[in-house]
């Protein structure tokens, strides 16, 4: 009786290191993400992009202006302003005294390179400043941090009614040039339009990233691991991977780092 449950018990654990993810009866964790290739469907869920998304020698290649398809007060003095601009209107709960910063929105060439088969990695680098990921529609999600390191506090306040602001082109520029739009946290318009449990864009690293609610509940920074994510299956993955949330707290995308190995991206 003993022995059986032994050679059972062996049998479980055999399957796990096994590469096939369907013989693995107990969660086998890493190995549930690490054989994944994303199909090009769900990439297309990304609509604000520049030209047509192509896969190519294990990369995923996605282009944007970085132009948002909401409306903004960072509209205001640009080509765009008849038609998208839109005073702050005091709706975003997060920011606590609104002043618009000195930049606008600007038309960019943002390309983003990243791998189609995400991995693991062993370094987990950094994220740096700029852009850190693409949303669905276009508009880049850039890590916790205001320039030098510094937390966001005071940026927050310079966040639209969609949670996003621009930053200046480059040093020297910065007074009343145009600017880069992006999100540091989530992205109201697509959680409004797709709903707060949805795939808001991914990762440089490959790995998708979910809005902040699962299962009904709006999840925390506490309920993920120090790269701001976790490993299960989404509506995108029946077969489970790992994935990023936006939280409503502190680091609101991303932890310490990319938990994959990132692409590049140039802008
Ligand atoms: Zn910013
Ligand atoms: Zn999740």
């Amino acid at each position: 009786m003993r022995l059986k449950k032994i050679i059972f018990l062996l049998i479980i654990l055999s399957c796990c290191n096994d590469k096939n993810e369907s013989l693995c009866l107990i969660n086998c964790g890493e190995n549930e993400s690490s054989n994944i290739t994303i199909s090009l469907d769900i990439y297309k869920k990304i609509y604000g992009t520049s030209s047509e998304i192509y896969i190519e020698n294990g990369y995923v290649y996605i282009n944007t202006t970085g132009v948002p398809d909401h409306k903004s007060p960072y509209f205001e003095n640009t080509i765009w302003e008849n038609e998208k601009y839109e005073e702050y209107d005091n709706s975003n709960p997060y920011v606590e005294n609104f002043r618009l910063n000195p930049n606008r929105i600007s038309e960019l060439d943002i390309r983003f390179k990243i791998p189609n088969s995400p991995s693991k990695s062993n370094i987990n680098q950094p994220t740096s400043m700029g852009p850190i990921g693409v949303s669905l529609n276009g508009v880049p999600f850039y890590n916790q941090y205001a320039g030098g390191g510094s937390p966001l506090t005071n940026e927050i306040n310079s966040f639209d009614q969609y949670n996003g602001h621009p930053a200046p082109i480059g040093p020297g520029q910065e007074n009343g040039s145009n600017g880069r739009y992006h999100y540091h946290m989530e992205p109201f318009w697509l959680s409004t339009n797709y709903g707060s449990d949805a795939l808001m864009g991914f990762l440089l690293d490959g790995y998708p990233v979910y809005g902040p609610k699962e299962n009904g509940k709006d999840l925390r920074s506490s309920d993920l691991d120090e790269y701001h994510g976790h490993i299960h299956e989404t509506k995108d993955f029946p077969n489970g991977i790992y994935h990023y949330h936006i939280t409503n707290d502190d680091p609101y995308i991303n932890g310490s780092g990319y938990y994959g190995i990132p692409g590049t991206v140039t802008n």
